[in-house]
This record gives structure tokens, sequence and C-alpha cells, in this order.
């Protein structure tokens, strides 16, 4: 095994527990359950998993995704975040070098992971998520790309335009169609990426949405409103922008 892949495949073992992390923090964390304690545990029989019920990927298709003690059904979510993380991981490391930016990049795509499961289950953005954020991304951002100078216009920007999209959609139609929670995620996604990056993550989720919003309007023909959680594409607005960086790309002409 060369060097470069024992890295990328201890990138993509680490990625797959950090996955299983998130997955704990998308179920706990909305309902304000501690993420250390207890011990994951069958949400039907109460049956508090081993070891070996618990490794990412291998346990659910080993078990073929049932409870070892009940049998009942475990939701394929787990399995697929821990891959999905572990995806993510492999190509950020593989495109960046080690440093304070391969640091803000993998903080990044965690949080992006969990406020897309959160948002898309629960429609909420936790301030417990997205304040931190700020100020991590800001800090990060002090060491690496974008620079923080880059980083405070985006921070700013990324909470600017959604605030000021969400009050004029309360203007006019007297309600509340866009959280507080998008406004402080944009503005975390701007403290990380800078603000060229809001900038295309905002009209990425905005297109995602609406082709979504509208297939689904088309399918079900049914009433015309749908509250698509708008986080769940900023996340992937995000990831798309991330991978698209030029300074990352740049870095990564430079490094190998
Ligand atoms: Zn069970």
């Amino acid at each position: 095994m060369t060097p470069l892949t024992f890295y990328m495949v201890a990138a993509g073992m680490f990625g797959l527990c950090i996955g299983s992390f998130l997955n704990v923090v998308i179920y706990r964390l909305p309902l304000g359950q501690s993420l250390a304690s207890p011990p994951s545990r069958c949400r039907n029989c109460g049956y508090s998993l081993h070891w070996f019920d618990n490794i990412p990927v291998f346990s659910w298709v080993f078990l073929r995704g049932r409870c070892r003690m009940c049998g009942v059904g475990v939701s394929w979510q787990y399995p697929v975040v821990e891959l999905i993380t572990a995806i993510l991981f492999v190509l950020i490391v593989w495109v960046t070098p080690p440093g304070a930016l391969l640091a803000s990049r993998l903080l990044l795509v965690c949080i992006l992971i969990a406020l897309f499961g959160i948002d898309l289950e629960h429609q909420i953005l936790p301030n417990i998520i997205t304040l931190p954020g700020i100020v991590i991304g800001l800090a990060l951002s002090v060491f690496a790309p974008p620079g923080i100078k880059d980083a405070l216009i985006g921070a700013v920007l990324g909470g600017a335009i959604l605030y000021a999209i969400a009050g004029v959609y309360y203007l006019v139609r007297r309600e509340e169609g866009m959280g507080m929670g998008d406004v402080k995620m944009l503005a975390m996604i701007g403290a990380f990426l800078g603000w060229k990056a809001v900038i295309v993550t905002l009209v990425l989720a905005s297109f995602a949405g609406a082709i979504v919003g509208l297939s689904m309007i088309a399918v079900q023909r049914g009433g015309m409103k749908y509250a698509l959680p708008f986080g769940t594409f900023l996340a992937l607005g995000a990831l798309a922008a991330m991978f698209a960086d030029k300074p990352l790309i740049a870095w990564y002409a430079g490094f190998f």
C-alpha cells in the first residue's frame, strides 16, 4: 500500500466513525438529549448496542438493517450518513494539504451533514450549531483561505441577504417564509468559505429548492404550500461551492 493510499483509507475510516457520531447528533440534538450517554439503543426494544453492533455500515449490512434482539427495521439513514461522510472526507483529504484549511473543510462538512439531516427531519437549524459555527469559521479563516477579510464579508453578506429576503417575504405575505436559522446558517457558510461562496451557495440552493418544490407540486397537485427545509438545500449548495472553490483548486495544483 502506497503512503497516499494508506492516507486515503485512513481518511475513509475516520469519516465512517465521524459519520456514526453525526447520526447521533442528527437524532439526539433536536430532542435535547445528551450526545455522550446513554450508549446507542434500539428505539423499539431498548437493546443496548454492543461495539460489534455499532461498526459503521458493516453492522447494518451484517444485520440486514434489523435490530439483533427484536428484529425491528433500523433506518437506512444510518449507513448512508456514514458512507457519505466517509466519501466526502476522502475527497477533501485528497485535494487539501494538511493544515488549517483541511481542518476547516472537514469541520464544515460535518456541520453541513448534521444541519442537512436535522433540517430535513425536524425543520430546525439549531443555534447551538450555527452560532459557534460562525465564530469557528471566522477563527479558522484567519489561518486558511478564504482569509479573514473575505470570511467577515461572507458572514455579513450571507446573513444580510437572507435577512432581507425574509423581511420582504414577511411584508408581502404577512407570514414567516424563511426562518432565522437559514439566516445564521448562510452567515456561517460565509465565515468558512468567503463571500463568493455565499453567492454560489445561495444560487445553487434556490435552484435546487425550486426544482424539487415544483416537482413536488406537479406530483401531488395539492395546495401550493410546502414547507421545504431550505437549510437542507443550503447544505448541498455549500458543499458544491466548497468543491468548486478556486483557492482549493490552486492549493491542489501546488500540492501534488
Ligand atoms: Zn430492538
